[in-house]
């Protein structure tokens, strides 16, 4: 029998329960009995939910407080020493997630640091590893779990990470040291994880290993065999699915299924690995777990499509060694497409979330095992669902695709190379050098949220609304000028997200109510939807960048999110590449920046802090995407007069392998943060001898700490020992908008303070020493 099932399901809830759950009990506003009591409705509200969907295979212990990386990494007792103090348990758990605050007699611990999860928009808790790491049993989530979902009745799948991928995952402490090392170490928790699963009944577990579709994988795959000898030996009549997911196997293809595991999971979505390649390489009594229905995205599957696929894999195989599954776990989509009423008809048919893939995958099942006829009702409404949106004048536009296809190289590059820009802006506007200048936005006050608020929910006219924005600008223009900050920003009070204020601005676009996706720990996000051919209706942020300019004689800076950012940050569409939306999202943000240009704004910033994050798994994709990415990005800046200066935002990234990339945004300024490295980021720049300005943060926005002048001061002579002055701009990290005006208040007249006193130093030494240049 072809079985359907899930590998893993959103942890939220539907109205983000665990969320606010979580938050009550962070604020001491309920205790640890109440947050379990949340967490244990939510479990087996989901197990019930997938049962009813006819998922066979339900998957347990994908669940969790805050992240799937740190439970495991605790299960094996992976606590950092400055932890260890802790009693084992949830407040340890959260110590490790969000760091401890120094207060009186307690001593603080830094949180283990948080990365994405893979190329998702996922961030878990990297485990850290030194060459002594010992490993014991931490904690029996696994087994609790299952045996929970046991009580109501349900048989589900227990979900482990992988030892390879969590080994990979992990951060090494220490030079020359490889984690995966330490592999023989680790597995006998392992061992005694599964041999208790299998006593408490588990007829099946699951075992991910991610790591196998990257280029780590190469790393992993000679220690592969053994450890899958060891775990099949521990699990005894307990069989091993093996799922991998986010890209193909390629290399790794072979070893994988030679592996003693009963099952294997292969994403078919997003993998590259020819279904005739992989299908004579299933062994005689393994199941092929085949992922068609895609779990990073909201589109409808093409059912005809995917029991094509799955028919094709049912002749060789037998239509009973067959599973049908999502591409991955479903974490990464919002939980149910029901509540979303606010959609239009057609749009939301064109839509499935979790619960909606589920009824998929179940459906593609039945068709393998039934025949199509058994499934023809449903095969016929998403023909027609998919017919309606391919035909559908709302996705296309043919100005838009004429304009894009007539795009010429002249249109990517600047008029004139870099050099005879920056005299012309430095005769536009005068600047001294160490310029100063902030990120974008100010404090999103609650006044400011609740204003928006009272907005949106019509309390408050629009005219009302617009007045209470001014006087904000105002009043941070105003105060900047006192400060003596010298490119001015108006703050960005009138924007919610620095993407969906420029979605709902965009046609093309469109916005869920409760479309929300884990970002990490009780962090959700509601990307939008991009549907169509993006189309600017009219200007977007041009008014407030000129009403801020009319307020001051001080340059002030416009400021726009990059395509490339706006599109990471999204559901994108599937029926074209992303290249193509890409473009078309450059194309509206050029005509803003030209809007600005006349506008008489004549510093643009085009934030783009998730360049990097697009990069593909495999490093041989790479040259592909950031030619791409940069082209977006010049698309979108490239425009503009010589005189007219185009900054770029960039944080929380390693620059060193794509500062080429960066380089070649040409971007006049770019702002980066290197603060919490204490200006070591800025190294890739030296070495690469990066041309343009350059404006290192020098400090942590995301601290509450207020920087001294003298910290300051310090960065920036580290800054100048690699960058000459005419380079070097003076800025925080990023944006304040999470900050409170107390914090920012002292920290920027900080930040003016030092760069003046070293502008001084430096004005002082060209005085005194006139042969140098
Ligand atoms: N201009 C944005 C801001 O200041 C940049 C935010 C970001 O880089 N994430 O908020
Ligand atoms: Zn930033």
């Amino acid at each position: 029998m072809t079985a359907a099932m899930n590998l893993g399901f959103p942890r939220m809830g539907g109205q983000r329960e665990l969320k606010k759950a979580l938050e009550r009990f962070w604020s001491n506003r309920s205790d640890a009995d109440n947050l379990e009591a949340v967490a244990r409705q939510l479990r087996a509200a989901h197990w019930r939910l997938q049962q009813a969907a006819g998922i066979a295979h339900i998957p347990s212990n994908d669940f969790s407080l805050y992240d799937h990386v740190l439970d495991t990494a605790v299960m094996v007792g992976m606590i950092p020493e400055r932890f260890k103090h802790l009693p084992a348990g949830v407040e340890r758990d959260f110590a490790m997630a969000r760091g401890v605050a120094h207060e009186g007699e307690r001593i603080g611990a830094a949180a283990l640091e948080m990365t994405k999860w893979f190329d998702t928009n996922y961030h878990y808790l990297v485990p850290e590893i030194g060459p002594g790491q010992g490993f014991t049993l931490g904690s029996t989530k696994p087994v609790d779990e299952f045996l929970e979902a046991k009580g109501l009745g349900i048989t589900t799948r227990p979900v482990l990470l992988g030892p390879a991928s969590l080994l990979l995952l992990g951060k090494a402490k220490g030079e020359n040291f490889d984690p995966i090392a330490l592999w023989p170490r680790l597995l006998p928790v392992y061992e005694e994880i599964l041999r208790r699963l299998s006593a408490a009944g588990a007829p099946w577990v699951q075992i991910d290993e991610p790591c196998l579709v990257t280029d780590a994988s190469v790393r992993a795959l000679p220690a592969l065999e053994p450890i899958f000898e060891r775990l099949a030996g521990a699990a005894g009549s307990m069989n091993i699915l093996l799922a991998t997911y986010f890209g193909g196997l390629a290399d790794a293809l072979p070893t994988v299924f030679r592996l003693p595991v009963k099952a294997v999971h292969l994403d078919l979505v997003r993998g590259s690995d020819p279904l005739h390649e992989v299908l004579p390489l299933v062994q005689p009594d393994q199941v092929l777990s085949l992922g068609l229905v895609d779990g990073r995205n909201i589109w409808k599957a093409d059912l005809t499509q995917a029991l094509g696929r799955a028919e094709k894999a049912a002749d060789l195989l037998g239509a009973d060694r067959l599973w049908i599954a999502p591409s991955c776990s479903l974490l990464h989509v919002p939980v149910d497409l029901e509540g979303e009423t606010g959609l239009d008809p057609e749009l939301k048919n064109w839509l499935a979330f979790a619960r909606q893939k589920l009824d998929e995958v179940s459906l593609i099942a039945r068709g393998v095992e039934g025949g199509r006829s058994a499934i023809e009702e449903a095969l016929a409404e998403n023909e027609a669902a998919l017919r309606s949106r391919r035909d559908s004048p709302r996705t296309r536009s043919l100005e838009v695709r004429r304009r894009l296809a007539a795009v010429t190289p002249e249109a990517l590059a600047r008029a004139h190379p870099y050099p005879a820009r920056k005299a012309a802006q430095r005769h536009r506007t005068p600047l001294p050098i160490l310029p100063t200048t902030t990120i974008g936005s100010f404090p999103q006050t609650d006044e400011v949220r609740k204003a928006r608020a009272s907005f949106r929910s019509g309390k408050w006219r629009a005219d009302e609304y617009d007045a209470f924005l001014k006087a904000r600008v105002v009043e941070a223009i105003r105060w900047q000028e006192e400060v003596g900050i010298d490119v001015l920003v108006h703050g960005e009070f009138e924007r919610n997200d620095m993407v969906e204020y420029f979605g709902e601005n965009l046609e093309g676009f469109a916005f869920t109510a409760n479309g929300w996706v884990q970002s990490y720990g009780s962090r959700c996000v509601k990307p939008p939807v991009i549907f169509g051919d993006v189309t600017r209706r009219g200007p977007m942020t041009v008014a407030w960048a000129e009403y801020a300019q009319s307020l001051t004689a001080r340059p002030v800076k416009g400021m726009l999110t990059g395509p490339v950012t706006i599109l990471q940050w999204s559901f994108v569409r599937d029926d074209q590449p992303r290249r193509e939306t890409c473009w078309q999202i450059a194309l509206a943000i050029r005509d803003e920046v030209v809007d600005l240009e006349q506008a008489g704004i004549g510093v643009i910033q085009i934030d783009e802090p998730a360049l990097r994050e697009g990069l593909p798994l495999r490093h041989k994709d790479w040259a592909d995407y950031l030619q791409w990415a940069v082209d977006a990005f010049r698309l979108a800046s490239a425009a503009v007069r010589d005189e007219t200066q185009i900054h770029t935002h960039m944080c929380y990234c390693e620059f060193n392998d794509i500062i080429a990339s960066i380089a070649a945004l040409d971007a006049d300024v770019i702002s980066i943060e290197t603060s919490r490295s204490q200006m070591e980021l800025l190294g890739a720049f030296a070495e690469f001898r990066y041309p343009n300005e350059v404006g290192p943060g020098v400090y942590d926005i995301h601290s509450p700490r207020v920087p001294s002048p003298q910290q300051i001061e310090q960065l920036l002579d580290r800054a100048l020992a690699v960058l000459s002055p005419e380079q070097l701009w003076v800025n925080p990290d990023c944006g304040l908008k999470t900050r409170r005006w107390e914090e920012v208040k002292p920290a920027l007249v900080a930040l003016v303070a030092a760069a003046r006193s070293v502008r001084q130093r430096l004005e002082g030494a060209s005085v005194s020493a006139p042969g140098i240049p």
